[in-house]
């Protein structure tokens, strides 16, 4: 079976055709500035090589057609005929309280989807035109919605409420949704994998540290807590975005700095979390350079994202009442030994401890404790687009309307 991947932004499209009997990736890409002034698709086979396409692409449905019309190229293609790809997996990032797995697209999971478009006003609606624009142009093959909130609604009403008046939660759903729940799935399941024990068994804590950044707590097999809230902007400080900060600063920069809403909101999703913090930049690397060139606030701002994740760790391995795995994945958790190594110092307490020979490694699985240790930790790639061709694929073989929770 052949699924393809779709990952739909506001002006972009990612795609991955994975073939699900090798796994293997035949064919992966990313289309940007659609609608805008030079659009471009960097087009990739499994040979490596990457393509460059530049056509004229007002809209999504537009885009998707040359992404199916590449994938169909005769040099450029991986596929020969249109009818080779079995079904669409769609990444989708909010489910609100309606699924908590991954389900068959219908009218009524569109219907359910645009309710939840006022949570997350600005993926829905884009995920929403991928949608639209693959059934248009693939129409005789099965859609499936895989969501980032999905894992996450195992948790708990004492994790997932905040101590507002709860009319407001009635009113509104305002709570604790969490996202990347794909990839903390896939890594806490793959850790299982790789020490040779069932993940329904185990105690994991995940971090995804990417430009985006959340933690999970995952007591055999369910998220208990997660670090994002009812946005992505809750949690640990990322590339950007602030994470917890106390909400009356918010009031208070819109009195002394006399800002609307909406440019407070702006500053602690654009220009706070790294880059505010470090005055250098959002890309770990540059600020790793300049800590290691003597920046002391890049310093800092290490310190303090270090910091944050060991706090976390913490409340974790209380709220689990222990812990048997910590895993590191995306940008900085696959990459950054530095990192790794600051948050695992001065963990012993809790058992966490790291082989700094081990921990010498980038973007590949592996234990980087040492073997006498409990608690094992872990760098795993995360593999989103896989988690979301699988659940395609059993949905279809199955012949199911929605997965089964884990
Ligand atoms: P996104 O959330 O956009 O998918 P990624 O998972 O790609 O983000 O992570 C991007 C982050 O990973 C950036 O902060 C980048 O600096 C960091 N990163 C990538 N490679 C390295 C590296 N070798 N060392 C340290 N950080 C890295």
């Amino acid at each position: 079976m052949k699924i393809l991947v779709i990952n739909t932004g506001s002006s972009s499209i990612k795609y991955q055709l994975i073939d699900m009997e090798s796994k293997e990736v035949l064919s992966k890409g990313l289309l940007e500035r659609i609608g805008l002034p030079n659009p471009v698709l960097n087009h990739k086979l499994n040979d490596g090589k990457t393509h460059v396409i530049q056509a004229r692409i007002e809209d999504h449905e537009e885009g998707m057609k040359l992404i199916l019309d590449t994938l169909l190229d005769e040099k450029l293609g991986a596929i020969k005929s249109i009818s080779d790809i079995d079904a669409v997996g769609h990444r989708v990032v909010h489910a609100g309280e309606k699924y908590a797995s991954s389900v068959r697209i219908t009218s009524d999971v569109i219907n359910a989807l645009e309710e939840c478009s006022e949570l997350a006003p600005l993926h829905n609606p884009p995920n929403l035109m991928g949608i639209s624009a693959a059934q248009k142009l693939l129409p005789d093959v099965p859609h499936v919605a895989v969501f980032d909130t999905a894992f996450h609604q195992a948790m708990p009403p004492k994790a997932y409420l905040y101590a507002i008046p709860m009319s407001l939660y009635d009113k509104y759903g305002i709570r604790r949704y969490g996202f990347h729940g794909t990839s903390h799935r896939y890594v806490a399941r793959r850790a299982g994998e790789m020490l040779g024990k069932h993940w329904q068994d185990l105690k994991i804590v995940t971090c995804h540290l990417g430009n985006g950044a959340s933690m999970a707590a995952i007591d055999r097999g369910k998220s208990v807590d997660t670090s994002m809230g009812f946005t992505p902007l809750e949690g640990l400080y990322m590339g950007t975005r602030c994470g917890n900060i106390d909400p009356a600063i918010v009031i208070f920069l819109e009195e002394k700095e006399n800002l609307t809403p909406q440019q407070v909101y702006d500053l602690l999703n654009k220009k706070s979390g790294m880059l505010g913090a470090s005055g250098v930049s959002s890309d770990m690397r540059d600020i790793e350079d300049h800590s290691a060139n003597g920046d002391k606030r890049a310093r800092t701002s290490l310190e303090m994202y270090a910091y944050q994740i060991k706090r976390y760790i913490g409340s974790y391995v209380a709220a689990m009442n222990g812990i048997d795995v910590l895993v590191f994945t995306a940008g900085i958790g696959e990459n950054s030994p530095l990192i790794r190594k600051m948050v695992c110092e001065n963990m012993d307490y809790l058992g966490i401890e790291i082989d700094e020979s081990k921990n010498e490694v980038r973007g590949k699985e592996r234990v980087i404790s040492p073997d006498s240790s409990e608690v094992k930790v872990m760098v795993i790639p995360t593999n989103e687009e896989l988690v979301i061709a699988e659940d395609t694929e059993k949905i279809v073989k199955e012949g199911i309307d929605e997965l089964p929770i884990v």
